[in-house]
């Protein structure tokens, strides 16, 4: 078994360093409370506003529930003071996975306002301190490539409006030991959108489709991919979406609060074949390093998945009527079949079935959750009391996410 793939040692107690390294990594962030001139402030009475959680330690959580205080334990538990540079800090060994071949997913879970955009970095960039996983992991990514810093349309770019002509990289580079392709897609209401697409084709787009080939990779056609080459490109690309995402919608904050945003990218290397004992030892499986390479090298192709999942809350009762009841029903069903997948994931029964045709979210993601891929999943909370019965689910969901994986499995006699 691959290091970073999950442990299946009888009792699966996690007591070592190797043992830590799941397949599946689950964090809990903290928001810090709103101040009184943020947006929303005044809507919470006074005596809601007081926290009903507390971080314990870097991996535990209280919560005040209605039935006394619970004590909940993730990988990472950060807290209202960790700042963006902290959460990469934990993320970072992602992108070293992903330049090692794997397939990786990203996750950001939360009720609307519980800081997903903002820690996953989808919500506009701002200066660089305040970014959030995909600047860094992108920086990151470049750096581990050796790529030269490019500089030539400038971070400077990023603020004014982005314009779909400057989006993709202007040159074909060839030769060069790796290619990476990005694509950005919104899953609303269980179909998706090409964000990568230009502002006057927006009510004209082509289907997208999710389809698998004969060796279970999940392929997307009637999608933008544009080639990238550095991380000025990948930032404009990633502005530009975002930004069409949010004007592409008739009613703005209620629809991007209920759909699922992916910012994908796939990189393609050409390394040379392992030689010795230690190099084979630190490759990858061989059965993931693509067939028909040419003689003396291999090509190794692995996905990164950002994904700004659709806020977690429940639908009122008042609102689940018509249009309203669809969207939300169906965008309950894309996070409760993640929690699914990912449990049953976690259980890690081998050959048994997991359910990623149940919405297009897991089925997008198939290759890049389970197997050999490695999962975070950062669920994002609000302190105030007022957020409680959310911050609880939010909390629970999380736990369903990791739990299985750490107890034994009960034996049925
Ligand atoms: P979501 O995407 O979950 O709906 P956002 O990421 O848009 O929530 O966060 C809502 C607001 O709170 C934004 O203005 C964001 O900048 C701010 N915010 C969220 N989390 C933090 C944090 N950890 N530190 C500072 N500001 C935050
Ligand atoms: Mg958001």
């Amino acid at each position: 078994a691959s290091r970073l793939s999950m442990s299946s040692r009888p009792g699966g107690s996690r007591a070592s360093d190797e043992d830590s390294k799941t397949a599946v990594k689950v964090a809990i962030r903290v928001r810090p409370a709103l101040q009184p001139n943020d947006p929303g402030y005044d809507l919470i009475p006074q005596r809601f506003q007081k926290s009903a959680v507390q971080v314990m330690s870097p991996t535990s959580l209280a919560v005040d529930s209605p039935q006394g205080k619970k004590i909940f334990v993730f990988d990472r538990v950060f807290s209202e003071k960790v700042e963006q540079d902290g959460v990469w800090e934990y993320l970072q060994e992602s992108v070293s996975a992903f330049v090692q071949g794997y397939n990786v997913s990203l996750l950001a879970y939360g009720q609307s306002g519980a800081g997903k955009s903002y820690t996953m970095g989808t919500a506009s960039p701002g200066d660089s301190s305040s970014h959030g996983i995909i600047p860094r992991a992108a920086h990151a990514l470049f750096e581990h490539l050796g790529a030269p810093p490019s500089g030539a349309r400038g971070s400077s770019g990023l603020r004014a409006p982005v314009r779909y002509s400057q989006i993709g990289s202007p040159k074909q580079v060839v030769n060069k030991a790796w290619s990476i392709k990005a694509t950005y897609v919104e899953i609303y209401n269980e179909s998706l959108r090409d964000l990568l697409i230009n502002e006057t084709s927006m009510h004209d787009r082509p289907q997208v489709n999710i389809r698998e080939d004969k060796s279970g990779r999940i392929l997307l056609t009637g999608l933008h991919e544009l080639e990238i080459n550095s991380y000025e490109e990948l930032m404009l690309a990633l502005t530009f979406g975002s930004s069409i995402r949010q004007t592409d919608a008739t009613a703005i904050n209620a629809k991007s609060s209920r759909s699922h945003a992916v910012f994908s990218l796939n990189l393609v290397q050409k390394k040379p074949r392992p030689q010795t004992d230690k190099e084979k030892r630190n490759s990858l499986p061989l059965d993931m390093m693509a067939q028909g390479s040419e003689a003396g090298y291999i090509t190794v192709d692995s996905k990164l998945h950002f994904v700004d999942l659709a806020g977690s809350e429940r639908l009122k009762n008042t609102m689940a009527q018509g249009e309203r009841a669809k969207e939300g029903i169906s965008i309950n069903a894309g996070l409760a079949s993640l929690g699914k997948v990912i449990s049953q994931l976690s259980s890690r029964h081998p050959g048994s079935h997991v359910s990623y045709r149940d919405s297009k979210l897991t089925r997008l993601l198939q290759d890049s959750l389970g197997g050999n891929a490695i999962t975070y999943m950062v669920a994002c909370v609000t302190p105030a009391e007022f957020h409680l019965s959310e911050t609880l689910n939010t909390v629970q969901y999380a736990q369903r996410a990791r739990a299985i994986q750490s107890k034994p499995r009960i034996q049925q006699v």
